[in-house]
């Protein structure tokens, strides 16, 4: 159903439970938190804005509010380009980045400088940076490889907002600083700007709830592709990324959100998260307004909400 188009409840067992976890958050619209400001693109995005999807092992799909509102999907990206990373190269990866939470802010310089160029882990930038060079040795065209992969998964096309990778460039310091960072010592196979020029793409990856939950259905059947059998990853690659989601993919909440949710998530500075509950569903929640951690305010209220109607938890 396009839950758009006049705005229709979804009257499914599962679209009730996400409009009642609507209906329990959007009141707190524009109470808290402030959308990112670092690029123009999304520092207009108005934050009184709240979506959720899920999309069941078993092709069922459901959504409330926003759901099929495309947003920038930032750091969420970082699960899929690492996804396609041990794709193509298996345990190989592991030899330049780690897998451990970094008790760091997701731009730090400080723990890279003492860890000689190795990043703790593929969700914080340095990380996703070097999966970005690992994607570039092994792909002709790195970009069209994501889109295939994000398109495939959705099964409609999915773009860049070159707006918003133009943006991404001319102000992404920090992430020049890292990528010369890993270069220096030596952890970089390519050319800086090619690999930033990846790494600036899927950040600027636009996609809905809906189009978010279905795309992570591999992470909740155990690696096969959400609308097949075939295989993307293996059922142990499918359960490591995420077991790193659950470690390291709210920024410094990582702790909190395993506690109050229970459910491997990634966030991104646009709004969205993506949350896994193995071999049952995966969601994806989108609410502009960020709170000190730089996650959705309301997004990850919204996971709580839904994970205390449900039950759902990976304990
Ligand atoms: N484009 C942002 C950066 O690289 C992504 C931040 C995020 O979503 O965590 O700084």
């Amino acid at each position: 159903m396009d839950i758009r188009e006049g705005k229709r409840q979804d009257l499914t067992p599962w679209g009730e439970v996400l409009s009642e976890v609507e209906a329990e958050v959007r009141p707190r619209l524009g109470e808290a938190g402030a959308v990112a400001t670092y690029i123009p693109a999304l520092a207009r995005v108005p934050a009184r804005q709240f979506g959720i999807a899920l999309a069941t092992c078993d092709g069922v799909e459901a959504g409330a509010g926003d759901a099929d509102l495309p947003f920038s999907i930032q750091s969420i990206s970082k699960v899929f380009t690492l996804a396609l990373a041990m794709r193509a190269l298996g345990s190989r990866l592991w030899e330049r980045i780690g897998r451990e939470p970094s008790g760091n802010p997701f731009n730090s310089l400080v723990q890279l400088e003492t860890e000689k160029g190795v990043p703790r882990n593929p969700f914080i930038n340095a990380g996703a940076i070097a999966v970005a060079d690992r994607l570039v040795s092994a792909f002709a065209d790195p970009k069209a490889e994501i889109l295939a992969l994000m398109s495939g998964l959705c099964g409609e096309p999915i773009a860049f907002d070159e707006e918003v990778a133009r943006s991404e460039a001319d102000t992404g310091y920090r992430n020049v600083a890292l990528a010369n960072f890993m270069k220096g010592f030596g952890k970089l196979d390519n050319d800086v700007a090619t690999v930033l020029d990846v790494y600036f793409h899927q950040c600027a990856l636009r996609m809905s709830c809906r189009q978010l939950a279905r795309a992570a259905g591999f992470l909740c059947r155990d690696g096969r592709h959400p609308r097949g059998q075939d295989a993307l990853l293996s059922e142990r690659q499918a359960r490591r990324i995420n077991a790193l989601m659950l470690t390291c993919g709210t920024y410094d909440a990582a702790g909190e959100f395993a506690f109050s949710i229970g459910l491997p998530c990634k966030s991104g500075v646009g709004g969205g998260i993506i949350a896994v509950v193995p071999d049952r569903l995966s969601l994806c929640v989108w609410s502009p307004a960020l709170d000190a951690t730089g996650n959705s305010l309301l997004g990850r209220a919204a996971l709580e909400a839904f994970a205390a109607k449900t039950g759902l938890s990976v304990f």
